[in-house]
């Protein structure tokens, strides 16, 4: 297993950049069709296994099912009856390669080469997991403003068993936590306290990350079911004139699948994200009276791609805020 390990770290870092490009690009393809078919409940995702044009209905070759490429050929039109393909099949195919060809060297190159270490690929598979299933999320909420419940259950069965590599939650807080000195990271602290994610300190790290991201999702809900609650009360009116309420019940259940995704750190930097562009956007929404209720699960998404690819800025802003708790105390 070493050996293998050892084999792949020698691989120069432009191949596997380049593969998890094509990866994701093909990843990307069948996003599409995850977020075309999923909410119709009379298509199913592996039949017809082949992609059909959705206006005529004809099954595509192989070369026109291309990531990028296909859309490229064609020039985004049907073949067969001339349909026009919006830009959004491409620019998802894009999306999703440029965000896996980035997480890759976010993870294995960013820090130094950590290419032949297997834990640094399972932090790979970990946030390529969370691009996977975040982005038909926000396409389908942007889409429908509403979620298949199969899109939140689902990535939770997954994800709870692999909150036990505490390294993936830690990804992006460690190393540059260190240069500002926010916790001593050396071999006299022992492992479990060297997560400062977690909410407790015990034995075993994987049963005690499991554990804290479990927690980190169930608050999170809890705390945004009561922000709805409480805007029901304030915002009456308007909430009325809209019709329904502030907090959907699918932005509750996403929370607890980003609690588990990320850990509670990421899992604030994710919400600060998420409410800044959220608020921007709505401004100048508002401003050109264009739009109305975006959903928030979008910007939600958006968050928590940022914070998984974890950088130096989040530690920035995390110590930020303890020291602005500690202030305030
Ligand atoms: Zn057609």
């Amino acid at each position: 297993m070493n050996e293998l390990f050892e084999i792949i770290g020698k691989m120069p870092p432009w191949f596997w950049l380049v593969w998890f490009f094509m990866v994701g690009s093909f990843v990307g393809s069948f996003l599409n069709v995850v977020v075309y078919r999923l909410p119709r409940n009379c298509l199913s995702i592996n039949k017809p296994k082949r992609s059909f044009c959705p206006s005529c209905k004809t099954q595509l070759k192989w070369k026109d099912n291309l990531p990028i490429i296909g859309w490229l050929l064609l020039r985004g039109k049907c073949r067969y009856c001339g349909t026009k393909y919006g830009i959004r099949y491409p620019a998802v195919e894009l999306l999703t390669a440029v965000l896996f060809c980035f997480a890759a060297w976010r993870v294995l190159y960013a820090d130094g080469n950590l290419s032949g270490e297997w834990a640094a690929w399972l932090t790979l598979l970990h946030i390529l997991a969370i691009i996977g299933v975040l982005l038909p999320w926000a396409l389908i909420d942007l889409d429908l403003t509403y979620i298949p419940d199969k899109l939140t259950l689902g990535p939770l069965l997954a994800f709870v068993p692999f909150a036990a590599h505490a390294d993936a939650l830690q990804f992006g807080l460690t190393r540059s936590a260190q240069s500002f000195d926010l916790t001593d990271v050396s071999a006299a602290v022992p492992a479990n306290q060297q997560y400062t994610h977690l909410w407790f300190n015990f034995s075993p790290v994987w049963l005690n990350s499991m554990i804290s991201a479990v927690l980190t999702g169930l608050a999170a809900s809890l705390a945004l079911w009561l922000i709805g609650k409480a805007a029901n009360v304030i915002f009456a009116r308007r909430v009325r004139e809209m019709g329904g309420e502030a907090m959907g019940g699918a932005d509750v259940k996403l929370m607890v699948l980003l609690g588990v995704m990320l850990g509670w750190p990421k899992l604030l930097a994710a919400f600060f994200v998420a409410i800044f562009v959220g608020a921007a956007i709505g401004t100048v929404q508002l401003l050109l009276k264009k739009g109305h209720g975006t959903p928030f699960g979008p910007y939600l998404t958006l968050g928590a791609l940022v914070a998984a690819l974890g950088s130096s800025w989040i530690a920035a802003l995390y110590r930020w805020y303890m020291d602005f708790l500690q202030g305030a105390a």
